[in-house]
């Protein structure tokens, strides 16, 4: 475990004051602090768990496709140097419905030299984050674990009461606290969405022969089965499973046996990849869609899933919580070198204009795609696969939905340019 994350709780002392406080350091908060840390901004981000208990190998099996936009806004903030051996360039992705003949193809090549996006573990995310603050000349503060247990927005700051009694007190609080944000509830920001009768079983697997960079997206009629290419380990060829399966089904498969559970895998993985292993433990993820009625409140700001969560089918909640950082890095190191309030209302105001359409987008997009794949219904059947192979046969609408893919379309925080 690394210097900084395990001296900061130690070494404070009860009442700290900073610039900003991000309350919850996962992907998103953790992104967001070394970003802003790197750029000159006091930074103190807290989470209820320590570094080493995000980093364990039963605590999260997911692997995320990270954008190219993504990937950029990392290498421009110095986390991509961990990652750099330990991603899997994603150069085609191959999304099919089924058994039908008519598939949607992207190759990479199609567009340029760059892949479409890269596959890494979220232990190696994770640990990413942990290994550049341990090597920042200034690097952001960390607590953990902690919670927070009150908060109080004043007129000049806003103070955390955290529930070891130390006391934080900020310009700007950003809640990175994930779906369940308990400042989000603090400050009377109410949610909007649904639970979708669907689980996410997430499972690593071996396989033998190579996965040649290519991701599958299979629409079942469960919901949509990933394959996602991993890089090899140990001279194993690795990927990571997204299956989508009706909620009340899910528990059984996940009961089973692994011999069985490995069968029902190579049944929807089919033939392709050869001879399966199972690696590690198998993991599942309740599915929904919430979207925060406003972005901001007095001094508190939301990212991430905070602000904006959604269905896995299009691989995008991170990416979008990655423009989400990025934006407000944007308008946290402006403020600053203006001399204005980092929590300034126009500073607030711009961030959510400039992030809510995009994620309602693409909360929208992901919802309609999950219920028009995951039926067996033979109209709904027969026009979503026309739809794909004319998708497939128009380039200019191919290379569209391509670079939305990439995460390169749109107005892009400078960062991710
Ligand atoms: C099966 C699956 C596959 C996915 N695949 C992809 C993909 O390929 N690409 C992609 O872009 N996205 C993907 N996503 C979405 C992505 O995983 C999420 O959008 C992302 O993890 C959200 O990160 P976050 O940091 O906002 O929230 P979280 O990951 O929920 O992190 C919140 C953090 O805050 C801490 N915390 C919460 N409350 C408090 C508190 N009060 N005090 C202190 N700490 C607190 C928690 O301990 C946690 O560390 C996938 C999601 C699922 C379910």
């Amino acid at each position: 475990m690394n210097k900084a994350l395990n001296a900061a709780p130690h070494n404070e002392g009860t009442h700290i004051r900073t610039g900003v406080a991000i309350v919850g350091a996962g992907l998103v908060g953790g992104t967001l602090a070394v970003a802003l840390a790197r750029h000159g901004v006091d930074v103190v981000a807290l989470d209820r768990l320590t570094p080493s208990a995000m980093v364990a190998p039963t605590f999260d099996g997911r692997a995320s496709a990270v954008a190219l936009s993504g990937m950029r806004f990392w290498r421009a903030i110095g986390l991509w140097d961990h990652v750099a051996g330990a991603n899997e360039p994603i150069r085609e992705i191959r999304v099919s419905d089924a058994d039908a003949p008519l598939f949607l193809h992207y190759d990479h090549a199609e567009l340029g030299d760059e892949p479409l996006g890269f596959m890494a573990e979220n232990r190696i995310l994770r640990a990413a984050i942990g290994a550049e603050i341990a090597r920042m000349k200034t690097p952001p503060r960390v607590l953990a674990p902690t919670d927070v247990a009150h908060m109080n927005q004043g007129i000049d700051d806003i103070t955390l009461t955290l529930t070891d009694g130390r006391t934080v007190s900020a310009a700007l609080v950003v809640s990175a606290e994930g779906r369940g944000s308990k400042l989000r509830t603090l400050a009377g920001i109410g949610v909007t969405g649904w639970t979708y009768p669907q689980v996410a079983i997430v499972a690593t697997i071996g396989h033998a022969r190579p996965h040649d960079g290519i991701a599958h997206e299979r629409f079942l009629p469960a919901g949509p089965f990933a394959i996602l290419p991993l890089p090899d380990e140990n001279g194993v060829h690795r990927s990571s499973l997204v299956w989508t399966e009706r909620a009340d089904a899910a528990a059984g498969y996940l009961a089973l046996r692994e011999p069985q559970f490995l069968a029902e895998i190579q049944e929807r993985v089919g033939g392709f990849l050869g001879e399966l292993t199972l690696i590690g433990p198998r993991f599942s993820h309740p599915l929904g869609l919430q979207f925060a009625a406003a972005y901001s409140r007095g001094r508190l700001v939301l990212a991430g899933d905070a602000a904006h969560g959604i269905h896995p089918i299009a691989g995008q909640g991170l990416n979008l919580g990655f423009r989400d950082a990025a934006a407000l890095t944007e308008i946290i190191v402006d403020a600053k070198q203006l001399g204005l309030d980092l929590a300034h209302p126009e500073g607030l105001a711009r961030y959510q204009r400039w992030r809510r359409a995009d994620n309602l987008l693409m909360a929208g997009v992901t919802d309609v795609l999950n219920r028009l794949f995951s039926n067996d219904i033979a109209p709904v059947r027969l026009a979503r696969d026309v739809g794909l192979g004319v998708v497939n046969r128009i380039p200019p609408l191919k290379k569209l939905l391509m670079r939305h893919a990439m995460g390169t379309v749109g107005d892009l925080p400078a960062l991710m340019r």
